[in-house]
Parts: structure tokens; sequence; C-alpha cells
């Protein structure tokens, strides 16, 4: 199959599916030769595709895959997933059907979703017991049973034959701060916790509590299970965690000069006139904006790649539009590449996410999907997710 991405949009993010498979060779390398890597691919793969991304995972020896939402697991099932995916999210008690007949795995931390699960695994018949997971919130607080409540819930899923008790997990508060001492206290209430369970006669289940920056800081990994998301996709979960070597950014996002802007000295650019030429200069206008998370707040402080060469932005970032400068003595015409983000002379992810004041997951979660999604593999292009154009076609 020849996929030509020249009838796609200038805009594009190009997803290297060898890197989301590097990435998860790395991660799976600082954990335990026997533990298992479940990839999180909630939010649409933190905005790179969950289909494809999830595929590559699993492929490179992910384990499983991770969702947030029943919604996210269903899109998995029908692109054709069959390996195992756990919601790790909290749920409605009504959504607790569908998620079983999607064969589903469940995180549940209360009675009520508890309850729940038991009703409909008695309903249904001749059919593989559910997966449920038992969350444990040690210091989050935010989904989870806590420590005191953990144990008579792990009683109720063991006393259960219709459910299987999947894995006990708990999620660290500040694991991507390497010198603060929470971490490990709350590893010490998990294990503490485990220690109870095990003394009381409670078969134990897998353990997950490691996130990507866990993993790459060596916390919590002790486990039969750990759960990576913003790793997986090459990027550091903050500035003070570095990644291991090799590992790299899956995702890039490039355009097209659209138009070169002659400027003279006097006029302004853009909506509210907030930048004025100095001199004679040329712009080249960017066919991306803020409708495309290319947020407004990079106006006048960003830059894109043009030549390999630092590109400013100029004036305000419109809602499909931005303007940046051509640099001096950079040949520039219509239709050559600019590199938005990732790529020569552009700015990198962590970079963006300083520019945007916010971290590396809001930027890639906020890439909207108007921008095709160019799915790469061995230097071939695989599959366009173009759901912009796909919205227009309905
Ligand atoms: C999102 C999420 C993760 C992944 O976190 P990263 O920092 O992206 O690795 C792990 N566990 C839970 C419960 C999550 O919700």
């Amino acid at each position: 199959m020849i996929i030509d991405i020249c009838q796609e949009r200038a805009t594009r993010a190009h997803i290297d599916l060898d890197a989301v498979a590097t990435n998860v060779r790395a991660l799976r390398g600082a954990l335990p030769a026997t533990a298992k890597l479940v990839a999180v691919v909630k939010a649409n793969g933190y905005g790179h595709g969950a289909n494809w991304v999830g595929r590559a995972a699993l492929d490179a020896g992910a384990a499983m895959l991770g969702v947030a939402t029943v919604g996210e697991g269903r899109a998995l099932r029908t692109f054709g997933i069959v390996e195992p995916i756990v919601v790790l999210g909290s749920i409605e008690p009504g959504e607790v059907g569908a998620a079983c007949a999607l064969g589903l795995e469940l995180t549940l931390g209360d009675d009520r979703l508890l309850d729940a699960v038991q009703r409909e695994a008695r309903r249904i018949t001749n059919v593989p017991p559910i997966a449920v997971h038992l969350k444990v919130d040690t210091g989050l607080r935010r989904y989870g049973a806590t420590t005191a409540e953990a144990p008579d819930l792990a009683k109720r899923i063991t006393a259960d034959p219709r459910l299987r008790f999947a894995g006990i997990c708990t999620h660290f508060a500040s694991a991507d701060e390497p010198a603060e001492p929470f971490t490990a206290l709350q590893w010490q209430r998990f294990c503490h916790m485990i220690d109870e369970l095990a003394a009381s006669g409670i078969p134990l289940p897998p353990r997950h509590v490691a996130n990507s920056a866990a993993i790459l800081t060596g916390q919590g990994t002790d486990c039969e299970l750990a759960r990576a998301g913003i790793a997986l996709y090459g990027a550091q979960p903050s500035n003070d965690v570095p990644l291991l070597p090799g590992m790299r950014p899956a995702m890039r996002i490039e355009s097209r000069i659209a138009r070169i802007v002659p400027l003279a000295p006097g006029d302004t650019v853009g909506y509210n006139r907030t930048f004025t030429a100095r001199r004679a200069m040329r712009g080249a206008l960017v066919p991306l904006g803020y409708a495309d998370g290319y947020r407004r707040s990079l106006s006048g402080r960003a830059w894109m790649g043009i030549a390999g060469r630092r590109a400013s932005v100029l004036g305000r970032v419109s809602m499909d539009q931005v303007v940046v400068e051509v640099p001096d003595g950079v040949h520039a015409e219509p239709g050559d590449i600019v590199h938005v983000m990732g790529g020569e002379g552009a700015p990198s992810i962590p970079e963006m996410a300083a520019l945007m004041e916010t971290n590396v997951y809001e930027v890639l979660v906020g890439m909207r999907w108007r921008i095709p999604r160019i799915y790469e593999r061995c230097g071939e292009i695989i599959a366009i997710d173009d759901a912009g154009a796909a919205d227009l076609a309905h």
C-alpha cells in the first residue's frame, strides 16, 4: 500500500513507532527481568494515537495497555487489540457491564464499584472471571481505598470465584521530584499493607506501583508490573528526571510555509498589531494555530525551525495561522518545511512545555486531532490518522 501524504494538510505530526519500541525496551531494561510493563495509552496515547502506539508497545514487549476510560478501551478493541487492557481510573457502576463485555480489567477502590462488579459477575455466565485490580491510596488522595480499607476489599475479591484478583496498586504523588522523600514513604506504606495482607493469608496478586518517573529513578520498581506513560513517548516526566540512554521522542510536528510575507519598516503583524517590523524583513506564514494546540500564549515568545535556524514567532498566534520570521540569509519559499516541535531548529518538547508554562504531558495531549498523525515504522509511513478530515467528511 502506498500512502501519499502530499494529500494531507501541511501541518502534521510524525509519530515514530520505532522510538516507541526503543523506549519500551529501555524501560523494560530498567525493571526486574520478570516484571511486566503496562503501556499507558490513555488520552489517545498522550496525543500520539492509542491504536498504533499501543500496537507498537505490545509488539516491543509491553504486556498490557492502560487506559483511563471504558470508551478508550472500546476504541482499542475496535482497532483489533486483543491483549489485556486495564482501565486505571474510576468508572461509574453503570459502566461495568460494557467494560466486562469488552474484556477490560477494572481498577476499584471502594465497595460501591466492587458491588457493581460482583452483580455483573453473577449476571453473566460461561465467561472467564472478571479481572480486577485493587487501588490503594498511599498519599496521593485521589482514587483508591485507604490502607485501612484495602484488606477488607482484598478479602471480598479473593472470596469471589467469579473475580480474578489481577493486581494491587498505588500511585506516587511526586516521583518526578527525585529529592522528595514522600515517594519512599508511600512505598513503605504500600509494603506495610502488603505484608499485612500476606500475614492474613490472602494470596497476593501482582503488585504495580511505578509510573515513568519511578521507573527512571528506580523507585517502586521491585514489583511484578510497572505502568509507563510519558516515557513511552520519549518525553521526560520532569526536568529532574532524565530518560535512559537511547530513548527518544516519538512525536515531531512540522508544517510548510504557505506564503512569504514581505515586511517593510513600520508594518505590523497579526491581530492587535503586537509586533512591528523595525527594518525590512520576511515573515513566513505557517498554517497552524491555537485551534491545533499551538497555544495563543506562544505569541511573540516561541520559535520554529526553518533550515535549521530559529524562526521567531511574530505577533499573535491566531486560530489557524501564525507568522514566523525568516532568519536573515536563509532562502525560504512556499512549500518549504517548518519544524514546529522537535526537528532541527525547533523547540524540543520540554522547551515547548516551558514556553507554554505547563508540563510535557499537557503539551502532548494538547496537540489537537485536527493535526493529522503520520505513523512511521522502519522509515516507512504505515498509516495516517486524519480525524480532522474525517470530521469534515461527516
Ligand atoms: C497516567 C497514569 C500512569 C502513567 O504515568 P506517567 O507519568 O505518564 O508514566 C500510571 N499510573 C496511573 C494510575 C495513571 O493514571
